[in-house]
């Protein structure tokens, strides 16, 4: 796709962000060029559109960026999956591991119903730690997740195209 090369380009890259060694992937970049931020939600959708997909659920806080774009134009619900103790209401909790220590993802429970089908949104997977608590969250609430998509994937996950058992769509590595 002529497209990717454009959205990889307007990525910016940022070295020692937010800490020493680590080359930060940023996406905000992406979204102030129309054009590719544009490509970037109509890949996506292009894809998804007859997939029958009912829910799009975007992860705190870029996948909230792509998610809810996406959800509108393939007329899906939008459900925000957030960081602990930001929903009200009852939830549920699913814990990833963090470099040192863990942290959790929550979804309302009330926002998925069994049957559903979902795509869970990120701008990034590098472990794939985050998506993957991501997926235990929807299909605890009985959903089937059909994919994951990312912007920007590590080779190793592109390669593979899957993070436990469920397809993983990238359309770019890092720079
Ligand atoms: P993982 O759980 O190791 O796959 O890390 C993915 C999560 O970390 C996603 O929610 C990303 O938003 C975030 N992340 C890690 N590295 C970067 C980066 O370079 N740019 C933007 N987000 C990043």
């Amino acid at each position: 796709d002529p497209r990717l090369e454009a959205i990889s380009q307007a990525i910016r890259v940022v070295p020692h962000f937010p800490k020493k060694g680590i080359m930060f992937q940023d996406i905000t970049t992406l979204l102030l060029d129309h054009k590719a931020f544009q490509d970037t939600v109509d890949i996506f959708v292009d894809r998804y559109r007859n997939m029958d997909i009912s829910v799009v659920a975007g992860i705190e806080a870029r996948g909230f960026m792509f998610g809810p774009s996406i959800a509108l134009a393939i007329g899906a619900k939008f459900v925000p999956l957030r960081k602990p103790k930001k929903l009200p209401g009852k939830v549920i909790c699913e814990e990833y591991e963090l470099e040192y220590g863990t942290d959790c993802l929550e979804m309302q429970v009330d926002a998925v119903q069994p049957g559903d089908r979902a795509l869970i949104v990120d701008d990034l997977v590098a472990t794939g730690g985050t998506l993957s608590a991501a997926i235990r969250l929807l299909e605890r609430m009985g959903a089937q997740v059909v994919e994951c998509g990312c912007v920007v994937g590590l080779p190793e996950v592109k390669g593979q195209c899957r993070l436990n058992g469920k397809p993983v769509y990238i359309l770019v590595e890092p720079r």
